[in-house]
């Protein structure tokens, strides 16, 4: 036996691009689009509920996301249909990939929709006469703030414990109280009313900057753990959407932890690659990134 062929023979298998999922395939520049797309298709439960109702409401997405979930499943699929659903004109345009994310979701059945949406508690206390106030929405995604800190790294727990702890609205932020009739003092703050199966979190890295008038992006590193607890509900990433570039130049792309087989993959449009080692896994540290934008955790 040659063993230097049977070795060349071996790097040569190892280096192909094993991968057991499909690319998306569009015209022009809908990577914002592609990669919420993707990480719909691999969310454990959701592929399944658009399937079972697709046939129910003809008015909402979920037909149009039926038909392309079904044809990846067995080649690179097209998204031309759900570009023209969603009154995507201009294919040259970068867009934003959570704007698409929320939209999608505000067009599909809500029985589809259901496992992505919680709801918030938003409670202030008047500081004058101590009366509370109470409303309540729901929400897709939850957005952090983000900073850039000489002297540390960002965490997604710090800016959620940040996100919940109450805060002071004063000056020209002052709460209309119905008890003292007038604007005053008050604290405000928000709780989890109903934990969603899937809870996305967006990093918010564009912001407007007043001096320059237009969006700059935070670069910043962010450390995303692996495991997230919320009150007593744990939940577990499986899921990264990456903007690269600045806002307008930009490009997305996913990683997604499959359900089925429990790899991770890189969804990069067309191009879907197996990655080793995980970007994330039970037990390590989490990662870091300067990439990350959202990140999806499911319930356990
Ligand atoms: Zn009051």
């Amino acid at each position: 036996m040659n063993h230097k062929l049977v070795g060349m023979f071996i790097d040569k298998l190892e280096s192909f691009t094993i991968s057991d999922y499909y690319g998306l395939n569009s015209l022009g520049m809908t990577c914002y689009l592609n990669s919420v797309l993707q990480v719909f298709f691999m969310t454990d439960g959701f592929r399944e509920a658009v399937n079972r109702c697709c046939c129910q409401d003809p008015t909402t997405i979920d037909l149009f996301l039926g038909r392309l979930f079904s044809g990846l499943q067995k080649n690179v699929a097209q998204t031309h249909d759900v570009t023209k659903r969603l009154g995507i004109t201009d294919v040259y345009e970068q867009r934003d990939s959570a704007e698409y994310f929320e939209k999608i979701l505000c067009l599909n059945s809500p029985e589809a929709a259901q496992m992505l949406k919680g709801e918030l508690k938003h409670q202030n206390t008047c500081l004058t006469c101590q009366e509370r106030n109470h409303s309540t929405g729901f929400f897709w995604i939850l957005p952090l703030a983000v900073e850039e800190l000489a002297d540390q790294t960002c965490s997604v727990e710090k800016a959620l414990r940040a996100f919940f702890k109450g805060e002071k609205a004063c000056g020209d932020n002052k709460i209309y109280c119905k008890c003292c009739d007038s604007k005053q003092e008050a604290e405000i703050g928000c709780e989890i009313k109903q934990r969603p199966e899937v809870l996305t979190l967006l990093l918010k890295r564009f912001r407007f900057d007043d001096k320059q008038r237009c969006y700059t992006k935070l670069r910043c590193s962010v450390d995303v753990p692996h495991i997230l607890h919320i009150e007593s509900c744990k939940y577990v990433l499986y899921a990264l959407l990456n903007h690269f570039g600045d806002l307008k130049g930009g490009h997305y792309t996913a990683h997604v932890k499959s359900y089925e087989n429990k790899w991770w993959y890189h969804f990069n449009d067309d191009v879907v690659k197996r990655v080793d080692p995980p970007p994330s896994e039970p037990g390590a540290e989490g990662l870091r990134s300067c990439f990350a934008y959202l990140l999806m955790y499911q319930k356990c």
